[in-house]
């Protein structure tokens, strides 16, 4: 599996005539997860849509298993067993809980096993609530109902966009579990959160954006050393 990567390289990426991206390099590989921090506007959602295909490279390519794609779409990716789980979740707030989960076998990537019990067997939670409405869910449940959801469609490689905000700290030390459960199965994390406090339970190496580029990137020992610069990155997140 350790040549089963996603990876992104010096890439651009461009909002109309504003760049977002300077050169940006950034990959996961499978059964790892790679923490994404940094502050307001330093492109970590732009770098998690672009790595998902729904936003184009102006300059840089994207890498699946070494390949390099040319224009993917998101259905190119998705195929290719990428998931990405937005900040906002995505929840049907009018459907229910099994109604949200169903949605997904539409995508779902051919030779899935995957289904709506295996998201229940992973959030025991949502299976309690399966009957409830999305807009009836607390922000927790939210978050296990867009990560189940992502699930169902198989991934090899799961990018989730501060999955942990706003969310109280017993809920966090349960997502963190259910993640550690994900990443076991072979599943490749990249995790985006304003900074590294929950991500250093999980990740073996960190990245930083600062203005749009990589500000910074080591591994566990060096974010441990690297602390003064680590936090001025960081700092006002
Ligand atoms: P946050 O923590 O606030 O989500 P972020 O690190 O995810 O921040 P991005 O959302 O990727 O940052 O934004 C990177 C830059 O691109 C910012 O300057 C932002 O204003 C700009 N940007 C983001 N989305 C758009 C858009 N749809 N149109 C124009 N500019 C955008």
């Amino acid at each position: 599996m350790e040549h089963e990567t996603l990876a992104m390289e010096a890439a651009d990426v461009f909002y109309g005539a504003a760049q977002a991206l300077h050169g940006v390099s950034l990959s996961v590989a499978r059964g790892e997860v790679v923490a994404l921090a940094g502050r307001n506007g330093a492109g970590k959602s732009t770098t998690l849509k672009a790595m998902s295909g729904l936003l184009p490279l102006s300059a840089g390519v994207l890498r699946l298993d070494g390949k390099a794609l040319s224009t993917p779409t998101p259905e190119d990716m998705n195929r290719g067993g990428i998931a990405y789980v937005p900040e906002d979740r995505q929840i049907f707030p009018t459907l229910t809980v099994e109604e949200n989960l169903a949605i997904a076998k539409v995508v779902r990537r051919g030779g899935s096993t995957w289904g709506v019990d295996d998201a229940f067997a992973l959030f025991p939670r949502l299976a309690e609530r399966r009957r409830a409405l999305g807009q009836a869910l607390s922000g927790g449940e939210k978050q296990m109902l867009a990560i189940g959801r992502a699930m169902i469609c198989a991934p090899r490689f799961l990018l989730l966009d501060e999955p942990m905000e706003g969310l109280a700290p017993n809920i966090v030390s349960g997502l963190v579990e259910s993640i550690r459960s994900i990443v076991a199965t072979g599943v490749g994390v990249i995790l985006v959160e304003q900074n590294f406090r929950v991500p250093a339970e999980l990740a073996s190496r960190f990245v930083i954006l600062d203005s749009g580029r990589v500000g910074w990137a080591g591994d566990k020992a060096a974010l441990e050393t690297d602390t003064a610069r680590v936090s001025s990155l960081l700092s006002g997140t």
